[in-house]
C-alpha cells in the first residue's frame, strides 16, 4: 500500500460516536458531529449520523456543501461566522450558522429574502477565551435586532471555550450560559430552542455529572474523531485512540552521530537545532514532512522517537535499526489530522464499517 497514508477505521469512530451520543442523551444533551478535520468527508459524516448525531458541524462552506450535494438527511451548521462575502452559499447550503456580527445576520437576512429560505441563527457569547462571541453585555440587544429581521430564525447560544486560550469550561462558564439564556427568555417572553455548550473541552465537565443546566447541545469533532478531550489531552474512558493513525515509509536508515557538526547556523524551519552529543545512534527518516502533517502531533510507536522534521522529511532515533521500504504508523493529535488530511501527498484508506463498501482514495498525485 502506498504511503504515506490515513487509516481511518470506520468502525471505531462509529463507536466513539455512538458512545458519547448515548452518555449525553442521558443528560438531556444532543451532539452535533464536527466534520472540519476530516475536510468534510461524507463517509464520516454518514457514520456520524449512524451512531445518533442530530446535526452536522463544519467550519468551511465548501465542505457543507459537498455533504448536502450528498444529500445527508440532517440538519447542516456552520460553525464559522459566515463572511460577509459567503452569504448567498451559506443561505442555500447551511441551515443553520452561528454568529457574532449583527452585519453579518442582516446579510443573511437579506440572502434568506432572495433565495425564499429562512436561515437559522446561533449567537455565540464571549466567556472568556476571546476567540468569537458577542460580549455578555451586548447579548439581549443583539438578539432583539436579531428577532426583527425577516427570513433569519434565532434558535439560540453558545460559546466556544478552550480554543484560543485554553479557557476551561467549567461549571461557573457553563452556569453563565445557562443564565444568559434564562434572561433572553425571559426579556423576550421566547423558547430557546439550543444552549450549546461549546467543544470537546466540555466533556470533562458533563461526564463529571456537573448539573448540566441549560444546556443542551455539544459541537464533538476530536473526542470522536480521536477519543480525547482537547483541554489536557487525556484519552476518554471507553473510546479508541486509534480510529484514525498516520502511516509513512521508511527511506533512509543509517547509524549516525546524535550531535550535527560543523558551523552551525539556523535549521530550514527558522530553528537553531539543539541535538546534544550521545554518541551514535540508530536515525531513521521516513517519507513525510511539515507540509504534509504537524510533526510535533505524532505519536510514535514505543522504542521510537521524533527527533525533527523538514518540509519532506521526518527523522527518527529508534532503539533499532528500521528496515528501508518498512511502515511506521503513528496515532496523532488534531493538529496533525487536519493537515494530514489537507495535504494532496497524504492518501485516505478507510476501512469500513462492517457490512459497507471498502474504498481507497489515493493521494492526488498519485
Ligand atoms: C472546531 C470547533 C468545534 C469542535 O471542536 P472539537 O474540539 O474538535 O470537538 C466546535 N465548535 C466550534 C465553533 C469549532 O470551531
Amino acid at each position: 500500500m502506498t504511503g504515506p497514508r490515513l487509516n481511518i477505521d470506520l468502525d471505531k469512530i462509529y463507536h466513539n460516536a455512538h458512545t458519547l451520543v448515548e452518555l449525553l442523551a442521558d443528560r438531556g444533551i444532543s451532539v452535533t458531529g464536527v466534520t472540519k478535520a476530516t475536510l468534510g468527508s461524507r463517509e464520516i459524516a454518514e457514520v456520524l449520523i449512524r451512531a445518533g448525531v442530530k446535526a452536522i458541524g463544519d467550519s468551511r462552506i465548501e465542505n457543507i456543501e459537498v455533504m448536502r450535494l450528498a444529500g445527508l438527511p440532517v440538519a447542516m451548521t456552520l460553525i464559522r461566522s459566515p463572511m460577509l462575502s459567503q452569504t448567498d452559499r451559506v443561505v442555500m447550503h447551511a441551515d443553520v450558522s452561528l454568529n457574532t456580527e449583527l452585519d453579518v445576520i442582516r446579510k443573511l437576512s437579506h440572502s434568506g429574502q432572495k433565495a425564499g429560505r429562512i436561515h437559522g441563527i446561533i449567537l455565540m457569547v464571549e466567556l472568556g477565551d476571546l476567540r468569537e462571541g458577542i460580549m455578555p453585555g451586548d447579548l439581549i440587544n443583539t438578539v432583539g435586532e436579531t428577532l426583527r429581521l425577516p427570513n433569519v430564525a434565532f434558535k439560540g447560544i453558545g460559546t466556544n471555550l478552550a480554543c484560543r486560550s485554553g479557557v476551561s469550561p467549567d461549571a461557573e462558564k457553563m452556569a453563565q450560559l445557562s443564565a444568559l439564556a434564562v434572561s433572553i427568555e425571559a426579556t423576550f417572553d421566547l423558547t430557546i430552542d439550543i444552549v450549546s455548550g461549546g467543544n470537546s473541552a466540555s466533556l470533562p465537565w458533563v461526564l463529571s455529572g456537573a448539573d448540566v443546566g441549560r444546556i443542551n447541545e455539544l459541537r464533538l469533532g476530536e473526542s470522536i474523531l480521536l477519543g480525547c478531550e482537547p483541554l489536557h489531552r487525556q484519552p476518554i474512558d471507553g473510546l479508541h485512540t486509534d480510529a484514525i493513525t498516520l502511516s509513512a515509509e521508511v527511506i533512509e536508515s543509517k547509524v549516525k552521530p546524535s550531535k550535527a557538526w560543523g558551523e552551525v547556523g539556523q535549521t530550514a524551519f527558522g530553528e537553531r537545532p539543539s541535538g546534544t552529543d550521545r554518541g551514535h545512534i540508530s536515525q531513521s527518516i521516513l517519507a513525510i514532512g511539515q507540509q504534509d502533517t504537524d510533526p510535533c502531533g505524532l505519536r510514535p510507536p514505543r522504542g521510537i522517537n521524533v527527533l525533527g522534521a523538514s518540509s519532506d522529511h521526518l527523522i527518527l532515533e529508534s532503539d533499532h535499526c528500521l528496515t528501508i521500504g518498512s511502515e511506521m504508523t503513528f496515532q496523532l493529535n488534531y493538529g496533525a489530522l487536519v493537515r494530514a488530511m489537507t495535504s494532496p501527498f497524504v492518501a485516505e484508506v478507510v476501512k469500513p464499517q462492517c457490512g459497507t463498501f471498502n474504498r481507497t482514495v489515493e493521494a492526488n498525485n498519485g
